[in-house]
């Protein structure tokens, strides 16, 4: 799959204007209306129409940007945004991009009806993933509220358009006749009224039906991340469905903190262990890793494990383990830690006490 601003010819940085531009000049360029039998325009065509479906959508751009074509590739069976467009969609597209006014009137002039609603509307869900969800990846399952359409409701054609969702006026002015279109204000551009409303289920035969659902959890995603599943939202009475939005949140660890693709960890360790340096096993997100303390170590100082942190979205490299090395006083002591220490005592009372400036 190409990538998508390649297809437009601009940059990542593009604002939207460029990207309207570019998609414009691509579209009066390849239109099947230009250039019929053209198998090689038209895919083109198609491909510039599906990287504009993306880019010209804040939400799915932000998307595309950070996972990729994955982002809308048959993530947890959701069906792909731009693989299930067909020339209706994109045709709809150009009243956007062409200031309302589509210069290809005569191309689609068949029976389209790109007043009626879309879909009964989208669903949005939050998902708690866990440090080890986020390096492993996996399923995870959600329960989630979707508006179906009722089991034995029926409907009847609407009596106002005549079952075409819309209503057509005409007038006379001294320019000629002139017509103009709107959604029908009875049945709301469905085409049809509902005639029996089974139990249960709402004023327009619609009952909320509790699902669930597996989300395959994207390797390294981030606190804030999304996906968008289509045509996975509330069903309308068509049954045509809005998208669900799944917004991952991370778990707080017990030990572990994140900072990008980083992990972050804070090991006490004793005072000798510091002075002589030692070699200490401890805890990576995946597993456990041997750190080298080396000998005069700073209480604060911070080590670094390569490639011991979060995978990053979309590679396979890793960020590191940043280990913040602090000395650990006790508390308590045994019999013999005293004796010693106090032995130790003697000689470092002695020492001259070091003034320096205080540190942030
Ligand atoms: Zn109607």
């Amino acid at each position: 799959m190409k990538d998508f601003y390649d297809i437009l010819g601009v940059s990542k940085g593009s604002n939207d204007n460029d990207i309207k531009r570019a998609y414009r000049k691509i579209a009066m360029k390849y239109h099947p209306d230009k250039n019929p039998d053209n198998k090689d325009a038209e895919k083109k065509f198609k491909e510039a129409a599906e990287a504009y479906s993306i880019l010209s959508d804040a939400s799915k751009r932000q998307q595309y940007d950070q996972f990729g074509h994955s982002a809308f590739n048959g993530m947890g069976g959701g069906q792909a945004g731009f693989n299930s467009m067909n020339m209706d969609d994109i045709f709809n597209q150009f009243g956007d991009i062409f200031g309302g006014k589509n210069p290809f009137e005569s191309f689609f002039s068949g029976g389209r009806s790109s007043s009626k609603p879309r879909s009964g509307g989208d669903v949005k869900v939050k998902i708690e993933v866990s440090y080890a969800e986020i390096v492993n990846g996996g399923e995870k399952k959600i329960k989630l509220k979707r508006l179906k359409l009722a089991d034995g409701a029926t409907f009847s054609n609407c009596t106002v358009c005549n079952g075409v969702g819309q209503v057509t006026r005409v007038t006379n002015s001294f320019l000629g006749q002139m017509r103009s279109t709107s959604v029908c204000p009875q049945c709301k551009g469905y085409g049809k009224t509902i005639e029996k409303i089974p139990s249960g289920a709402d004023k327009n035969g619609m009952i909320k039906k509790e699902e669930t659902i597996k989300i395959k959890i994207p390797v390294g995603v981030e606190n804030g991340n999304y996906m968008t599943l289509d045509s996975q939202g509330h069903e309308d009475i068509n049954s045509n469905a809005g998208d669900l939005y799944v917004f991952f949140e991370e778990e707080e660890h017990e030990h572990f903190s994140r900072y990008g693709n980083d992990v972050l960890l804070q090991v006490k360790i004793g005072y000798s262990q510091v002075v002589f340096g030692d070699k200490i096993d401890i805890p990576t997100i995946n597993g456990h890793a041997s750190l080298k303390i080396p000998s005069g170590l700073q209480p604060g100082q911070i080590l670094r494990i390569k490639g011991k942190g979060f995978p990053k979205l979309g590679k396979t490299s890793r960020g590191d383990q940043l280990v913040k090395i602090q000395v650990d006083v006790p508390k308590s002591l045994s019999k013999d830690e005293k004796r010693i220490i106090k032995e130790y005592y003697e000689i470092e009372k002695d020492k001259d006490i070091k003034f320096e400036k205080f540190e942030d």
